[in-house]
């Protein structure tokens, strides 16, 4: 055998009994995750992906034949494109009546539209037949104290036990994020916004 070839087979070599390290790792990972309960999910941090990642993963459900709800705590300007879509595919949406705080400066106004909303996400975290709620911006609901966190707290502990919840939204309330049991925290590197570019259809909304 020439030197390169022998390089190469035990490069080769190396690289299989990382790879083989690595597979038993994650299959030891495997056999240990047993457990298959509902999940609450919290996407926040100030970077862009939060709510697509949370309709993205309603997608993946109702994909799978699960169903599927949204709640969303502020209306923007636009209907998300998500909406058409999902709603086509039998998701209920319940949206805030009115704008967010910079739109309405009427700060009763959001606690009532804000109640409202709430009223029917307890509706919904209590209907066994729903796998899966997505609650698009509701941490400011929290961090503006619209609704009560004891109470939300209660409601997301006493929710059906098979029953998946994502939470979407920046600057999470740390009890939230404590109760959680999977936490992204999405990092704004940079965003085209900051550069002059307005927001765009299907990328933005
Ligand atoms: P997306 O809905 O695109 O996943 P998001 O849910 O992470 O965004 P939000 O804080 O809910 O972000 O903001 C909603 C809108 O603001 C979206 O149109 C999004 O593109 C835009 N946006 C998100 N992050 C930033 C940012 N860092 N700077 C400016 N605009 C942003
Ligand atoms: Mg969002």
């Amino acid at each position: 055998m020439t030197d390169e070839k022998t390089t190469a087979s035990s490069t080769s070599d190396k690289h299989k009994q990382r790879m083989q390290k690595l597979k038993d790792k994650v299959d030891a990972r495997i056999d240990n995750a047993t457990e298959e309960r509902g999940l609450l999910i919290v996407i926040t941090g100030n970077g862009k992906g939060k709510s697509t990642s949370g309709f993205g993963t309603v997608a993946r459900a109702v994909g799978h034949g699960l169903n599927a709800a949204v709640a969303q705590f502020i209306k923007g300007t636009w209907a998300c494109g998500e909406r058409k879509l999902l709603e086509n595919a039998g998701v209920k949406f319940s949206v805030m009546g009115t704008g967010f705080t910079w739109n309405t400066q009427d700060k009763e106004k959001d606690i009532t539209a804000a109640k409202q909303v709430w009223l029917k996400c307890k509706e919904l975290l209590s209907d066994p037949t729903l796998d899966l709620v997505l609650l698009d911006e509701m941490t400011y609901m929290l961090s503006y104290k619209y609704l009560d966190l004891d109470e939300v707290i209660d409601t997301l502990n006493n929710r059906p036990k098979h029953q998946h919840v994502i939470i979407t939204g920046r600057a999470c309330h740390r009890a939230i994020i404590d109760l959680a049991d999977t936490v992204s925290e999405i990092q704004s590197i940079k965003h085209a916004f900051d550069s002059g570019i307005k927001a765009q259809k299907g990328i933005d909304w």
